[in-house]
């Protein structure tokens, strides 16, 4: 079958490769439409490895997929040829311990596509649970069906962050991650949200939507400014979602007094934390490895119109450009958002 495949670091061919094709009889056959491409398909692209995963064997790319069914297993009953669908890229053993508590997105034996040595999704067809496959409405696009899996780290961030109805929420870092973690706050009932960032691209793409308010970081502190916007009581919730060592500094003099920390962005190393600060406003600390039980809820919002992400695909290529489309991603272009590779289907 036909695929993006990571050969070794910063070497990239689009070309056939073996891929598993038994179909068990919970598991659907879907024929790939689009494929958003994710800051970690780069980074294995640049660098070869996440921490301790290593590319060591050729590796099919991309995990943010939606497209068709065209076959489902005897037992699937939820699903049919012809459903458009996307899919969680995480597959956990249903049987572990980890997902029997009730956390399967912990489980370590979790399959996530193109994570070493597990395959990815850009590639013509897939064969995947069909419990990690969910429905999408025909008003929802596979273009909107292939955000849901960032959007579901959103979700997750402000299902962990127990938003509640109007309140201030700051969210430091305006990448595509920042502003779905906004955007489901605000889908959650935050009345005010503020999104700092350095990149005035970014934030204007991220002021877009009601409810936002940009912080340029270069122009000020960002205390200062929740301060203002806050009485000098500080905000509910502060998202990191910078991944910036940087952003550590005084993190905690952005929260109300009982608010809580929600840590989304992944730096690169070990961050000091001010411990006595968080404690004397009794902060509330979490933290999310990417989500679990939100494709749903995802789902539904979307088709609402309550969220609508498609102002954030910033460009799409055909397969045959994926090269060129993540040499693209690779730049970081401040004003790209999200970039989509379109498998099957056609080119906006
Ligand atoms: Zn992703």
């Amino acid at each position: 079958m036909k695929a993006l495949v990571l050969e070794e670091r910063l070497h990239l061919s689009l070309r056939e490769i073996d891929l598993a094709q038994e179909m068990g009889p919970l598991d659907a056959r879907i024929r790939i439409g689009r494929v958003g491409i994710c800051g970690s398909d780069v980074h294995y692209y640049k660098h070869g490895r996440i921490g301790s995963f290593v590319v060591n064997a050729p590796m099919v790319l991309g995990h943010e997929a939606a497209g068709v069914v065209v076959a489902v297993g005897d037992e699937v009953r939820d699903l049919a040829p012809g459903d458009r669908v996307c899919m969680e890229p995480g597959i956990p053993d249903m049987t572990s311990r980890a997902s029997r508590e009730g956390h399967y997105n912990l489980d370590p034996a979790v399959r996530f596509w193109a994570t070493p040595p597990i395959h990815g999704c850009l590639t013509s067809e897939v064969i995947h649970p069909a419990a990690f496959t969910f429905k999408l409405p025909d008003h929802v696009s596979l273009a909107e069906g292939a955000m849901v899996e960032p959007f579901a780290v959103g979700m997750h961030a402000a299902t962990k962050a127990q938003i509640k109805p109007g309140a201030t929420a700051v969210v430091i870092g305006a990448g595509p991650i920042g502003i779905m973690v906004a955007l489901s706050a605000l889908a959650a009932g935050a009345g005010q949200m503020i999104v700092s960032d350095l990149s005035a691209e970014k934030l204007a793409i991220a002021s877009q939507y009601a409810g936002i308010v940009p912080f340029d970081i270069r122009s000020g502190s960002l205390a200062e400014r929740v301060a203002e916007l806050t009485d000098g009581w500080g905000a509910d919730v502060v998202f990191e979602a910078s991944g910036s060592t940087k952003a550590f500094d005084g993190i905690f003099d952005l929260l109300a007094p009982a608010g809580t920390l929600v840590l989304v962005g992944m730096p690169p190393g070990a961050v000091a934390l001010d411990v006595v600060a968080a404690q004397a406003k009794e902060a509330r600390i979490e933290t999310i490895f990417r989500y679990a039980n939100v494709y749903p809820k995802a789902v539904a919002l979307l088709a609402s119109g309550k969220v609508d992400l498609k102002p954030l695909i910033s460009a799409d290529f055909s397969f045959n450009q994926s090269i060129a489309a993540f040499e693209r991603a690779a730049e970081s272009r401040p004003a790209d958002i999200k970039l989509q590779i379109v498998v099957e289907g056609s080119v906006s």
